[in-house]
């Protein structure tokens, strides 16, 4: 299929194709390594020595520019992909990454019980160069000149942009008493997948029937709202039937309530799993001893309790990777939303609300939708059709729809799902859901009425459908 640069209904039918799961045969490419490919910049001069390869289906039209994309994850390999195949051959997109592949979040829960393995999990980026053409990098960003226009990375190398894309996801904070040493070592939040998952999976595998996992839950916004309250319930289910009845999940959630699905996971910790899942709200002052597994915090009566745990997993508070004081986001002006730790952007092209040219997708940023890899997907999408405009003298599309779906598994073999549309509201300037007639109404998202494994079987399909999407 080839894609017209100018083509905007294209482009929202391509949007709205990926949201509804029509596209097939998208697998995960297990076990694949990758190393720079396409054309390197020479040291300190930001200019490019090798070329963008031609690219069948990319049509040698559009606007001319260098776009430089931070992060190969949801959002960011997402926008190289389609800056490319909506921005055309003369649009140069330089994609950076330190790791070869992607390892998805999503599903990864799964992967904590045994029933995924973190493999499964890992999505070759060389797809994003020999199908579209993306030029890619392999090292981290480590400062931008908003001014110059230009971004330092790793590599001592230096990469001019005329608009510069940022999709680093979260970084977490030293938390509970604990540093990021514990994190890697002994208590893993695993709330980032790869090597803490395999560890957090080697450490449930290793529990014995009456023991105690302890899992933290941090106040919002963080990463997939209803994450925790899944990891929760797998955990549980693979206990109780793995291990004996007598094994507790106790979850100790900052929130004052569950934060998404509030009525299946109520019924799924009182009903699925009662007797097994502990459910705490309003928990405050959490203190973990990495040494002797003891956890102790304020129950929402204020009253001190201390438990012992032979699994802890603390999920601690995150905020936009670079943010934190010294950051390359706060150092560049970026980190302007809540409390410092975010990027506002612009809901119609995702470019800071702070710095000129600078768009950020996906976790990073403030913009009203939950951070979910399926949201930065769909952001991805609007701010690649943004920037071909802006490099094409336009205006942003006025009236983006992007929508999110989330399943949850909710034992090995069942599951649960949350949905919505989303449309941008001219009123407040972000975006509201809406109803399938694109009628503006706000409310909440639309969680499915059972918990079944029907909806386990749509789960794997949505998933093959959204990494395919994605990276390949
Ligand atoms: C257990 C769990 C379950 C989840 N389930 C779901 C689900 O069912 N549905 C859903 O939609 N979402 C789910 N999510 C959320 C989803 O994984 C995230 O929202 C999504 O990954 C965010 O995408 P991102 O591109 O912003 O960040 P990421 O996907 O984390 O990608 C960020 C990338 O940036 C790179 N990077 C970081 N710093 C730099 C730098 N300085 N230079 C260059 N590159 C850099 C990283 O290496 C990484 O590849 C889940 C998350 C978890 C933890």
């Amino acid at each position: 299929m080839t894609f017209k640069t100018s083509d905007a209904y294209g482009r929202r039918r391509l949007l709205i194709l990926a949201a509804t799961g029509i596209a097939s045969g998208l697998y995960p490419l297990m076990g694949r390594t990758d190393s720079d490919e396409g054309g390197h910049e020479s040291e300190s001069t930001g200019k490019q020595t090798g070329t963008t390869s031609p690219v069948v289906g990319i049509a040698a039209s559009g606007p001319t520019g260098k776009v430089v994309v931070i992060g190969g994850g949801m959002a960011g390999a997402s926008v190289a992909k389609y800056l490319r195949l909506w921005g055309g051959a003369n649009l140069q997109v330089t994609l950076v990454e330190p790791d070869a592949s992607y390892t998805s979040s999503i599903m990864s829960n799964l992967a904590v019980t045994g029933a995924r393995t973190v493999d499964s999990l890992k999505f070759s980026l060389s797809n994003l160069t020999s199908r579209y053409g993306v030029v890619r990098k392999t090292a981290s960003l480590q400062s931008i000149d908003p001014v110059g226009k230009t971004v330092k990375l790793s590599d001592n190398s230096t990469l001019a942009y005329d608009r510069l894309v940022l999709a680093p996801g979260v970084e977490f904070d030293d938390a509970y008493g604990l540093t990021q040493q514990d994190y890697t070592s002994t208590m893993p939040h695993a709330w980032r997948a790869g090597a803490q998952t395999t560890r957090l999976q080697q450490q449930v595998a290793g529990m014995v029937n009456g023991d105690v996992f302890v899992m933290t839950i941090p106040k919002s916004p963080y990463r997939c709202p209803p994450g925790p309250y899944e990891r929760a319930c797998v955990v549980a289910d693979f206990l109780k039937t793995r291990k004996g009845s007598a094994c507790k999940v106790l979850v100790l959630d900052q929130n004052a309530a569950i934060q998404a699905e509030a009525g299946t996971f109520t019924k799924a910790f009182t009903v699925t799993h009662a007797g097994v899942v502990d459910y705490q709200s309003g928990v405050t002052d959490i203190q973990i001893n990495p040494n002797t597994r003891a956890v102790s915090y304020l129950d929402k009566a204020g009253v001190r309790q201390q438990v012992s745990a032979r699994v802890v997993n603390p999920i601690p508070p995150h905020r936009a990777t670079g943010s934190a004081a010294g950051g390359w986001m706060s150092a560049a002006g970026l980190a302007n939303g809540t409390n410092g730790r975010w990027a506002k952007v612009n809901v119609l092209s995702y470019e800071s609300t702070a710095v000129a040219g600078i768009h950020i997708i996906g976790d990073a940023s403030e913009c009203g939708l939950p951070k979910a890899g399926h949201v930065g997907n769909q952001e991805a999408k609007i701010c690649a059709d943004a920037i071909v405009r802006l490099l094409s003298s336009q205006q942003p599309d006025p009236a983006p729809v992007a929508n999110s779906a989330c399943f949850s598994p909710i034992t090995a073999s069942t599951a649960s799902w949350l949905t919505a549309v989303y449309q941008y509201d001219p009123k407040t300037l972000t975006m509201k859901i809406a109803t399938s007639g694109g009628q503006i109404i706000g409310g909440t998202p639309t969680e499915s009425n059972a918990i079944s494994s029907k909806n386990f079987r749509q789960m794997d399909t949505w998933f093959k459908t959204l990494m395919g999407d994605t990276f390949s």
